[in-house]
């Protein structure tokens, strides 16, 4: 697992507070938009266990418990498609939107993974990305 995706998983797993995490992410020098979108957007998916059309009702929790304004562009988009078809969407946003983006999906992946976690997970397994100190 290399640095962004640890880092990404210790944000879902409260090990690091969310605004203190979604600035390391952004704000390193090495933040690469379309590498730190095609992580998280596996990782929700994966995270996601109905994988006939990824309809989740953590899914949609989190587009609307996003920490941001929901009148923004990507949290428009997040609300009005389907998964695939959203995520679609947001990698051809420009480059003024790219924070938004990130910020959205670090928080529906921490609420997937912990929802996943909570069910799924709850007397083990074997992700060992869930395992990580
Ligand atoms: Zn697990």
């Amino acid at each position: 697992m290399g640095k962004l995706e640890k880092q990404i998983n210790l944000i879902a797993q409260n090990k690091i507070d969310f605004d203190e995490g979604q600035n390391l992410i952004i704000k390193s020098l090495e933040f690469d938009f379309n590498v730190t979108f095609e992580i998280l957007k596996n990782f929700i998916l994966n995270s996601i266990p109905n994988k006939s059309n990824y309809f989740s009702d953590s899914y949609q929790k989190a587009i609307i418990s996003i920490p941001l304004k929901q009148t923004f562009t990507p949290i428009i988009i997040l609300n009005k498609f389907s998964v695939k078809d959203a995520f679609k969407r947001l990698s051809e946003l420009s480059e003024s939107e790219y924070e938004k983006i990130i910020i959205s999906l670090l928080w529906i992946f921490k609420i997937t993974d912990t929802e996943r976690r909570q069910t799924e997970c709850k007397n083990g397994c074997e992700h060992y990305w869930h395992n990580i100190k």
